[in-house]
């Protein structure tokens, strides 16, 4: 695994990689993905300046939100692992089984600096509870297109995404995107998709 190449890839290519997964990306006008994804950026990092505490499991605790650290039996064939995830209207879960089996992938790396994963997983959730309570951005924000003669609505959960990594990351004020640790998370368990989500960050251009 090239983490030094991850690690040297320009900030602005872990978003345009988030977008991309968006399953309404190729709806999205060339001209208008720039300032959504700019828009995303503004949107976390703005609602990461606005928390004002130096624990986010107190600011859970007195917001109301319960946190569950659950344990799933990890197998290679599941190709879809849930890292973490927010549930409306004020539970966040995460996934202690990846985190134990990664503990010493992770403890080997220098670019962490002391940092918990297990909190920045929660911060990234945690956006998500704020998104929905404070109606930001990410949430309002519909795009307009069409599928034959219908003209739909819909959001862009993407712009969801970019926002929490970069809540997170404005949050801890780490140098790397969070979208990295997604790779470490499922690498003991599955490293040959994990090479794949590799490769694929880095040939975005
Ligand atoms: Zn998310």
């Amino acid at each position: 695994m090239n983490i030094q190449a991850l690690l040297e890839q320009k900030d602005n290519k872990y978003d345009e990689y988030l977008l991309l997964q968006d399953h309404l990306y190729n709806k999205i006008p060339d001209n208008q993905r720039f300032d959504l994804i700019r828009q995303a950026v503004e949107c976390g990092k703005k609602a990461a300046e606005n928390i004002k505490t130096t624990s986010l499991w107190e600011y859970c605790r007195q917001e109301g939100i319960t946190i569950d650290f659950f344990q799933e039996e990890m197998k290679v064939e599941n190709f879809r692992f849930v890292l973490a995830e927010f549930q409306l209207p004020n539970h966040i879960r995460i996934n202690q089984s990846l985190l134990q089996i990664a503990k010493p992938l992770l403890l080997t790396q220098d670019f962490l600096k002391n940092q918990q994963v297990s909190e920045i997983l929660l911060a990234h959730e945690l956006y998500h509870y704020l998104e929905n309570q404070q109606q930001l951005f990410t949430v309002q924000k519909q795009l307009s297109y069409r599928t034959g003669p219908f003209k739909r609505r819909a959001r862009l959960y993407s712009l969801s995404e970019i926002a929490a990594m970069n809540f997170a990351r404005e949050y801890f004020g780490l140098s790397f995107s969070p979208v990295i640790l997604n790779i470490f998370l499922i690498y003991p368990i599955a490293p040959e998709h994990a090479e794949y989500l590799v490769r694929q960050l880095l040939v975005i251009d």
